[in-house]
């Protein structure tokens, strides 16, 4: 299992690089890990920059368990969006509400390197959103306009963030 990298790490700020060799063994037992760090950790999704990894790989928890999507790009997004409460493993005790689009249409390539796309929406939409914007260094206290949960926190995390750029 992998350590889950918390903000203000700055690695959660890179924007990652894209995965060639999706089929190298370094790159399958990572993928391996990814999923049992998300599972363990009980999330939604988890992205490779949370563990300290500047790769485009990102897992989303899946009934059937969890999904892969390396080197993903959303190619549409819905005009029509909604606001629901976000958490994310990179910040304990943090919530707010966050406004995205409820469809996402995104092209990414498996596990098996294969080519694919996916038209998600609801939830699944939701979580791609959120990881996308992880692996090109976006955060969704970024977005977060109103939080619900450790504002004061995350505060005293961006003026800690800021003192150490000083
Ligand atoms: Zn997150």
């Amino acid at each position: 299992m992998l350590e889950i990298v918390k903000y203000p790490s700055k690695i959660l700020r890179t924007r990652s690089t894209r995965v060639t060799d999706i089929k190298s063994a370094e790159v399958q037992s990572f993928i391996a890990e990814l999923k049992e760090t998300m599972l363990a950790a009980d999330g939604l999704g988890l992205a490779a920059n949370q563990v300290n990894k500047d790769w485009q790989i990102l897992t989303v928890s899946h009934k059937d368990g969890p999904k892969v999507f390396i080197n993903p790009v959303i190619c549409w997004k819905s005009f029509k969006k909604n606001n629901m409460e976000e958490g994310c493993l990179s910040f304990p005790q943090v919530f707010g509400l966050v406004r995205r689009s409820k469809k996402a249409w995104v092209i990414y390539r498996d596990e098996n390197a294969r080519l694919r796309f996916i038209k998600a929406d609801g939830l699944l939409a939701r979580v791609l959103q959120h990881e996308i914007d992880h692996i090109r260094g976006v955060l969704f206290t970024d977005k977060i306009f109103k939080y619900t949960k450790g504002e004061k926190q995350v505060q005293e995390w961006i003026k800690q963030a800021k003192d150490d750029e000083r």
